[in-house]
């Protein structure tokens, strides 16, 4: 018997391809925030990029996509990596 299934896996909210959720970057609110949860460990609702995305964030487009997947159009301040 084959163990398939139960990796979990996650969209990118920039290109949308679907990938195991251990090779994507997690973001996270916290506070007031949106920052990258390195450890997938963080509470709440998260949202992916794929790490090659993450610059695209950096266009308003694909920021407002990442806001809305964690549901904090609110939120002003995005922790992104300096790419
Ligand atoms: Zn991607």
């Amino acid at each position: 018997m084959s163990k398939k299934g139960h990796i979990p896996e996650r969209t990118c909210v920039v290109c949308r391809k679907k990938c195991c959720k251990y090779e994507l970057v997690r973001f996270c609110v916290k506070g007031d925030k949106v920052i990258i949860d390195d450890t997938h460990t963080a509470g709440g609702r998260g949202a992916y990029t794929c790490p090659s995305c993450i610059f695209q964030l950096k266009k308003k487009k694909y920021l407002k996509k990442l806001l809305y997947a964690l549901r904090a159009q609110q939120v002003k301040e995005v922790e992104l990596p300096n790419v």
